[in-house]
């Protein structure tokens, strides 16, 4: 077996065991240089190839080898520039099945047009499902954040109704939990046309209700929602405090789930803290499987960029990615955000997309979205985020889902705007400037030892700082 061959058929193991968006960002492009005495090299196009090669995906690589040819010891990766006209490029095609393999070919040439994106967007929207088959399991980069909730989702779309009913995700904005549901459903279609799929937020689920009830259509309204084979719901923290919609949604929810239909529900939060849930409501979302979807690492980020970039078929520098991800930390949106302003920008300007021109342009992005904030601000996103009144902040008190919104608070008051703790005392009902102390120091230790408190303070801020 020539190297060749066994790297095509290496790629060929590699490609089952990983999504295609992670196969395509980390294996495009790579050859096997050499094997000498058991030891391979492997020829990668970039830095970041080499790290998650060597790093990530080295059993990956060495297992496959190994049932090809069993005197593989161990393996190393180089930075290598394919040969552009023959083998390499064409190693990796042929390792991808036929039907995927001109979908991934499709996805890497078009270049959409940054304008156009809006309307083809919507163009792409499935009306009666309300699917965008922009989202799919394919082009879904699979990481530490994420891995759970992604196996839980392909496992829901590959066996409607007997895993994992009803199936909950939960996570901060931008995280990618629509991405997921939406790949559940868009997978859904491709392999049975014939299920009735029904994509929708709470949102637009609590309007559709009211008007259906205004029109005295109430029972179509529930008819049609009992026969959907999936259902999904979108951000289901909005039904919070809807006590007319919740109750609807929990007959719909009960009669879908006694005939083993599929439910799967987002949300920013786990269904303990969504305010304000219906008891049993609440309880029907923990009697399913709760996963979440946490912030990604930098090395994720990095991992995400590369994967949008190769769909695009654009070159940006390695520097500049790495820039990016640095500097965007919280939201694979704004992620994104960043990445499209940055190609279009230089792409206008027929500039190229180094490390110099990314950091002006990123830099002016970071100081336009930003928004002003304000003792004021912080008081309402606070009661927001945790369904508190200002009132009950204020009043003495120490139940928990009270004390510990009012300690952020506290927190968030000093960390971001520097307000001297007497201040925040005398804001707080006249709390002695020593108790105000107190709550942020614990805030600041609980921040470095707990996930959960670095998770909300972080989605607190995304609040705070961005989303409008
Ligand atoms: P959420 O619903 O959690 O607010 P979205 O699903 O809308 O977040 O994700 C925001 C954007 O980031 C989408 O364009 C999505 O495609 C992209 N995205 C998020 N996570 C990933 C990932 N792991 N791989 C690829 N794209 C991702
Ligand atoms: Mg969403």
């Amino acid at each position: 077996m020539t190297n060749e061959e066994l790297w095509k058929a290496v790629l060929g193991q590699i490609e089952l065991s990983l999504s295609k968006a992670n196969f395509i960002t980390w294996f495009k492009n790579t050859s096997l240089l050499e094997i000498n005495q058991g030891k391979v090299l492997i020829g990668v196009p970039n830095g970041f190839a080499k790290e998650w090669l060597e790093n990530k995906y080295n059993n990956h690589i060495l297992k496959a080898l190994r049932s090809l040819d069993p005197s593989v010891q161990n393996m190393r990766c180089t930075i290598a520039l394919p040969d552009t006209d023959t083998k390499t490029p064409r190693s990796i095609d042929a390792a991808i099945p036929r039907e995927s393999s001109s979908f991934v070919r499709k996805k890497i040439i078009e270049k959409p047009s940054f304008t156009a994106n809006n309307i083809s967007l919507q163009q792409e929207v499935f009306h009666e499902s309300s699917l965008n088959s922009r989202y799919t399991f394919e082009n879904y980069i699979v990481a530490e954040n994420n891995e759970l909730a992604h196996a839980a989702c392909h496992a829901v779309s590959q066996s409607l109704g007997t895993l994992y009913n009803p199936l909950f995700i939960y996570g901060g904005v931008g995280l990618g939990k629509t991405h997921l549901l939406q790949s559940i459903g868009n997978e859904v279609m491709k392999n049975h046309p014939e299920k009735r799929i029904k994509y929708i937020t709470s949102e637009r689920f609590t309007t559709e209700l009211v008007d259906s009830i205004k029109n005295q259509k109430i029972d179509l309204f529930k008819e049609y929602y009992q026969q959907m084979d999936l259902l999904i719901i979108d951000d289901v923290q909005f039904l919070s405090g809807r006590e007319k919609t919740q109750h609807e949604f929990f007959h719909i929810f009960n009669a879908l789930y006694q005939i083993n239909k599929q439910i799967v529900i987002s949300s920013d939060r786990p269904p303990k803290a969504i305010g304000t849930l219906e008891e049993r409501l609440r309880s029907r979302f923990e009697g399913g499987m709760i996963t979440d979807i946490s912030q990604p690492s930098l090395e994720t980020r990095i991992a995400i960029l590369s994967s949008k970039v190769s769909e695009r078929g654009v070159f940006v520098e390695e520097d500049a990615l790495r820039y990016i991800a640095q500097n965007i930390n919280q939201n694979v949106r704004e992620l994104e955000g960043a990445l499209n302003r940055v190609i279009a920008y230089c792409d206008f300007r027929k500039i190229p997309a180094n490390l110099s021109n990314t950091e002006k342009i990123l830099n002016e992005l970071l100081e336009k979205n930003r928004k002003n904030i304000s003792i004021e601000s912080v008081f309402s996103t606070i009661c927001d985020y945790y369904s508190v009144s200002r009132e009950e902040l204020i009043k003495k008190g120490r139940k928990k889902e009270i004390s510990h919104p009012r300690q952020i608070l506290m927190y968030l008051l000093r960390q971001e705007l520097s307000t001297p703790f007497s201040s925040i005392g005398d804001l707080l009902g006249g709390r002695d400037h020593t108790t105000i102390l107190h709550a942020y120091e614990k805030i600041q230790n609980q921040k470095e030892s707990s996930r959960k408190i670095k998770e909300e303070l972080s989605q607190i801020k995304e609040r705070l700082y961005y989303v409008t």
